[in-house]
């Protein structure tokens, strides 16, 4: 087990590429942090340099006590699991579990007793002497992890393990690498651009963008508060909705006439005002008219889409709520609107 710090840590690649900008961050020992991002934020360049499969080119990376940015990727004791597996196609699942161990020189007997133990902790024991073209993407999927639990690594990283894996494995895998992360107490880095996979995996959350951390926190603070229009879009499904306003003397964020929301103490100028699709409820009462144009079916809800205030929308209903296209009257139903600066995106 071990804390990981990074301490303004940044990767320029050899053509002048900076892939990641100087970022700091702890991980406490036996934390599980999610680094979920879009394509290309840098977040698989992030943990290779954690892993040291690259170089980092200026900051300090300590794991447990120790600065290892220059300690072989061998010497570090992590272990990583990737989302092609890399297992030996030749080999048993025994073997491949292994490997790892008898490259180091360990007895072949503890071999055995260390690969027992994780193949019964990952219901894998009636598999030991399958190769892997004789195994399910799940099962493959589960020896990579065996093959990391062996070597009773300090750190684990995982690199987009499940997108190989179809969307009911998925899921079930994801509740499987979590239960064993916590029973074996192991920090565990997790990098996707899953968003789902981030908010019901991870202890905390970095959201990444361009290279940049965006936002660190627990799913809850992340859901709650997003820092920036970025976090608020890419977090949580459907996306927030962001309506363009302005801050007038009252200090109130008007969308368009008859249409404002509260906006904090210091805002001015052209905002955005952030309104998740499930903080809303249909009220005869209510003081927003939407038009309802598309009703798509989610089974537990539906999603309608439309225009409040000129401005595209959506709110998101019970599936008990027959809803036509037309036009509706909301309120909130729950929280305050979330309110950004225009121009920067930041939270007010
Ligand atoms: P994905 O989810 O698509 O894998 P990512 O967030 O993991 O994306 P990285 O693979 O870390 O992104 O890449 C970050 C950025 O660095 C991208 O713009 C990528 O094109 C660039 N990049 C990656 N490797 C190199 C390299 N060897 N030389 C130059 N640029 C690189």
């Amino acid at each position: 087990m071990a804390k990981v710090t990074l301490d303004g840590i940044r990767k320029v690649y050899p053509n002048g590429f900076e892939a990641v900008k100087p970022s700091s961050f702890d991980i406490p020992d036996g934390e599980f942090v999610v680094l979920v991002g879009p394509s290309g934020c840098g977040k698989s360049t992030l943990l290779r340099m954690i892993a040291g499969l690259e170089d980092i080119s200026e900051g300090a990376l300590s794991i447990g006590d120790r600065v290892v940015n220059d300690v072989d990727p061998a010497d570090r004791n992590i272990a990583m699991v990737f989302q092609n597996y890399a297992l030996y196609p030749h080999m048993t699942v025994a073997k491949n579990m292994g490997y790892g161990l008898k490259n180091r020189g360990v007895s072949k007997a503890e071999i055995e007793r260390k690969v027992a133990e994780a193949a019964e902790m990952l219901d894998l024991s009636a598999l030991l002497d399958r190769r892997p073209s004789q195994l399910s993407g799940g099962q493959r999927q589960r020896v990579a992890m065996g093959r990391a639990i062996v070597r009773n690594p300090d750190l684990f990283l995982f690199d987009e393990p499940l997108s190989n894996l179809d969307a009911k494995l998925r899921n079930q895998m994801r509740i499987e690498i979590r239960a064993l992360q916590r029973r074996l107490g192991v920090t565990a880095i997790y990098v996707t651009h899953d968003q789902v996979e981030a908010m019901t995996m991870a202890d905390r959350i970095i959201v990444l963008n361009g290279g940049v951390i965006e936002q660190i926190g627990t799913p809850t603070e992340i859901y709650e508060n997003p820092a920036s229009t970025f976090v608020a879009g890419f977090m949580g499904a459907p996306p927030m909705n962001l309506l363009k306003a302005k801050v007038n003397g009252a200090g109130t964020a008007e969308v368009t006439e008859g249409l404002s929301f509260p906006a904090p103490a210091g805002a001015s100028g052209d905002v955005l005002v952030g309104i998740r699709p499930e903080d809303l409820e249909i009220a005869e009462d209510g003081d927003m008219q939407m038009e309802v144009k598309i009703v798509e079916e989610l089974g537990a809800n539906r999603l309608l889409h439309g225009d409040l205030g000129g401005q595209e929308f959506s709110v998101s209903v019970p599936k008990q709520q027959e809803v036509t296209e037309g036009q509706i009257a909301l309120r909130i139903k729950s929280g305050e609107p979330h309110v950004f600066d225009a121009n920067s995106g930041r939270r007010l």
